[in-house]
């Protein structure tokens, strides 16, 4: 998604802003209050749910010359030149494009230097994952004996990238996608300061599509207004982004475990419609269910937000551990079949439709109970799907 206009301009500017993320809003502005900002940190999370921003209000709220409540004042003079980007001593790199030993190397060389105006220098480092094993022992050697007036912010959509011996010298914060509620919220808030009218089903879908990420809800809602129309409702949205992946993978799975066979037709007929990659689209479903699965053993899967976790905590409960394995490895067989063959989607077709009607390996749930569950998830309420035949 390219469009970030939107994104930019409603940038939260203090924490207070920044949608969720409640747990590391507080322990930040608690530790700027007491004095006691590390010098390293490293925030992770999936794209979209605030390290970035939340990275430059820390910038600026350990600058501050007026520093409220842990909160930066963006009015003063170190304030406003963090945010027009003319202050050198915050720093803010993308990993993905300076990942040598060189560009470590000159971070190691600037360190010794006093910051210019500011309290401290701030290194903002952005997919820090990407960083080359020499740039990482660069990197290492400068957190190992930080300078007094030097802080690091890490950002990382992959901690398990990043050795071992940068983690243990970071405070670390694990982002959570946004909640769809919120998203909505912020939604609301935007649309209200641009004049867009969009109903409470458009905003709701656009949450549902963003997958927890505000900036992929922003560039969904800019998409959806530059034909110079403010008026979105969901019909619009589908028409412009499609179905959202994650509800797709959801309906079919919800329809093999509960024998659905005309719920499963239903769905895989909108996917093969929409005429997605069959074999990226199984590997999804294979990473769904094992998340099902893992929900299941008590442990909870990290990338989903709470209305995501909850639909997988209803659909675990309606299930056996046996099923889900033999789900997974079914899919998994299926995924060998599309891959070779020349037929594709009818293998796909058949082979949900199997899963289905084998009830076999599953425990029965009475029809009743299993309606009335199906009310709760709700999901069909905001999937597209029903309407676009
Ligand atoms: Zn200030």
């Amino acid at each position: 998604m390219a469009y970030t206009a939107l994104y930019r301009a409603f940038r939260p500017k203090t924490f207070e802003e920044v949608v969720g993320q409640d747990h590391i809003k507080t322990t930040l502005k608690n530790q700027i209050k007491a004095g006691r900002v590390g010098h390293a940190y490293l925030f992770n999370g999936t794209r979209g749910t605030g390290k970035t921003s939340v990275a430059k209000i820390l910038a600026r709220a350990v600058n501050c010359e007026n520093p409220k409540d842990g909160e930066p004042c963006n009015e003063c003079e170190i304030c406003k030149a963090i945010l027009d980007g003319s202050l050198t001593d915050v720093v803010e790199m993308d990993a993905a494009s300076n990942n040598s030993v060189e560009d470590i190397r000159e971070i190691r060389n600037e360190v010794n230097f006093l910051p210019t105006r500011a309290k401290y220098r701030i290194y903002i480092i952005d997919e820090v994952h990407m960083l080359s094993t020499g740039a990482f022992n660069a990197l290492l050697k400068t957190l190992e004996e930080p300078p007094e007036h030097v802080k690091f912010i890490l950002a990382t959509t992959e901690p398990q990238k990043i050795p071992t011996t940068i983690l243990s010298r970071c405070q670390r914060f694990d982002f959570k996608k946004i909640s769809n509620e919120n998203i909505v919220k912020r939604l609301e808030f935007v649309c209200e300061k641009n004049n867009v009218k969009a109903d409470e089903e458009a905003l709701n879908l656009i949450a549902v599509l963003s997958e927890g990420a505000m900036r992929d809800a922003l560039s969904i809602l800019e998409r959806c207004i530059q034909d110079g129309d403010s008026n979105i409702n969901a019909d619009k949205i589908k028409d412009l982004v499609g179905i959202p992946k994650l509800i797709y993978v959801h309906n079919i799975i919800q329809a093999i475990i509960e024998n659905n066979v005309e719920n499963a037709i239903e769905e895989v007929e909108n996917v093969i419609n929409e005429g997605k990659d069959l074999t990226n689209f199984l590997w999804e479903i294979i990473k769904y269910t094992k998340d099902i699965l893992v929900t299941k053993i008590g442990k909870k899967p990290e990338i989903y937000n709470n209305e995501e976790l909850e639909k997988i905590k209803q659909l675990a409960e309606k299930t056996s551990k046996d099923r889900l394995l033999s789900i997974i490895f079914e899919l998994s067989e299926m995924e060998n079949k599309v891959k070779q063959s020349t037929q594709k989607s009818i293998i796909f077709q058949i082979g949900i439709m199997k899963m289905c009607i084998n009830t076999e390996r599953t425990p029965h749930i009475a029809k009743d109970q299993n309606r009335i569950e199906q009310s709760t998830i709700g999901v069909r309420n905001t999937t597209p799907s029903k309407k676009r035949k």
